[in-house]
């Protein structure tokens, strides 16, 4: 009888397509665990712990109750497992993440010296990070090269689930229990993740190039919660998709979350840091008035209809769309003068979608140090921005019942509309054409220097 294999789940939640699962299985019965690692904890807000909570109790039910859940450092769980059931291998997704990377060469290491060997295996991604380059040699910084070479890179099919024979009845925790305080999530598990891929692709995705920009329709694929956890492997996402140009928009977004994460992969200090160093340098604020602003901006109470919307939209469900996660981050950039990391913090804490490599460089994008090609320092106009993707105001009435009975006129700009502005709703906290200048000041500065 082969001796049991572990397969160490992290951020691949799922059975299918899964090949780090195959090749485990391949070798004998398999022992499935997830490790509750404080140091991922840390970060993560109620939402997303609750949402993951949820998650490894459908995995656990999927695999007959046999999931093993542990708290504790990855290497000393992992190295008591070994001992306990005799495992010679342990076998996982490789994560090409700052700290999983760190974590899993000091896993790797540290098993060796008991004789385990570990099998880091595929990725999150359709084409791993680190595999794209120039002709020179050189992983790309802007999005639209990277995409062309990406698509021509191609992946591999995916794979059906693997028959395993699960070890059963050693000890555990059980998976993590629910957050006392947490909001209604969306369904769980691999089922859920493809039932709403599906629907998406046959009823959506041909109007998706437009309704993808218009927060008030449910013109996006909602998929990011699944593709964080690993419910949905992107390769199964691109293996339904066909040629109609509709549907390249929407592969494309999908290679940008594979682009943050290769930019991520080559610069880990950017998760936090600047990737363009001289931004750095663009003066911010951080005084107690600057707290002040803040605590606006987190609360959905700037006066700004559209930014508040989307705050309150995070708030209440813990997503945002992403056309107004541009607006509410250029806005606290460009607007209000905070350090970007400000709101990616905020971001990461009540997202469920939360994800390291998209959340910094997303957030980047925004204020400009990051992989932006525009040649000139974008500043969104929130109220043009909320006429033009929101006309008609119906995602701003959703979130802010306060001016709900406004026209999709005065809806916009409350203050400005004749009767005066309605009660119980916020005049707006700044002048966005004099910070605008401001900005576009503190800019100046840094260049001249
Ligand atoms: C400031 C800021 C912070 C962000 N933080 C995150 C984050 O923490 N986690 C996260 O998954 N996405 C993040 N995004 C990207 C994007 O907003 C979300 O992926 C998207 O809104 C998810 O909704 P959806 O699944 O319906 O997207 P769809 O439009 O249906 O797109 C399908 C998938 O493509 C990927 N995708 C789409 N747009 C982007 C993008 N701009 N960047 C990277 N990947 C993209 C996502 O995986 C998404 O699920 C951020 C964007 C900004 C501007």
């Amino acid at each position: 009888m082969p001796s049991p294999t572990i397969i160490w789940f992290r951020r691949d939640l799922r059975l299918n397509d899964n090949p780090a699962l195959a090749a485990a299985s391949a070798r004998g019965p398999v022992l499935g665990v997830f490790i509750n690692d404080p140091v991922l904890r840390g970060p993560s807000g109620n939402n997303r712990l609750g949402f993951l909570s949820q998650t490894l109790r459908w995995l656990n039910a999927e695999i007959d109750r046999n999931l093993v859940v542990r708290t504790g450092q990855p290497l000393d769980v992992l190295t008591k497992l070994c001992e306990e059931i005799e495992a010679e291998a342990v076998y996982a997704t490789d994560d090409h993440g700052p700290y999983g990377r760190r974590r899993d060469t000091q896993v790797g290491e540290g098993l060796a010296e008991h004789n385990v060997e570990t099998h880091y295996l595929d990725s999150n991604y359709a084409v791993a990070p680190n595999s794209v380059f120039s002709g020179a040699g050189t992983p790309y910084k802007v999005f639209t090269p990277f995409f062309k070479v990406w698509k021509q890179h191609g992946w591999a099919d995916p794979i059906e689930a693997p028959d395993v024979k699960w070890v059963s009845g050693i000890k555990g925790e059980g998976p993590p229990p629910m957050p006392g305080d947490v909001i209604d999530l969306p369904p769980v598990g691999e089922e859920a993740a493809m039932k709403r891929a599906e629907e998406f692709l046959a009823e959506r995705v041909m109007d998706y190039p437009d309704a993808r920009n218009r927060p008030g329709l449910a013109g996006t694929s909602g998929l990011s919660p699944y593709l964080k956890w690993g419910n949905i492997h992107p390769r199964q996402l691109l293996a339904m998709l066909g040629p109609d140009p509709a549907e390249d928009v929407f592969r494309s977004e999908i290679a940008w979350r594979e682009f943050y994460a290769d930019v991520l992969f080559q610069r880990p200090e950017t998760a936090r840091e600047a990737l363009v160093a001289n931004m750095a340098r663009i003066e911010t604020d951080s005084g107690a008035g600057a707290k002040e602003r803040f605590e606006r901006w987190c609360t959905g109470t700037t006066g700004f209809p559209i930014v508040d919307a989307g705050m309150r939209q995070l708030l209440a469900t813990g997503w945002m769309h992403n056309r107004v996660r541009m607006i509410v981050a250029s806005f606290l950039v460009k607007d209000l003068h905070l350090p970007w990391q400000w709101g990616a913090r905020f971001f990461m804490t009540h997202l469920i979608d939360g994800d390291l490599a998209s959340n910094s460089h997303g957030w980047q994008w925004v204020a400009g140090s990051g992989t932006d090609a525009s040649p000139y320092y974008r500043v969104f106009n929130p109220t043009g921005q909320s006429r033009k993707f929101d006309a008609t105001g119906t995602y701003i009435r959703q979130w802010i019942p306060e001016i709900a009975h406004m026209t999709d006129k005065d809806i916009h700009e409350p203050e400005a509309c004749k009767a005066g502005p309605p009660a119980g709703y916020p005049a707006p906290m700044v002048n966005h054409a004099k910070e605008r200048l401001e900005a576009l000041a503190r800019l100046e500065k840094i260049k001249k220097r």
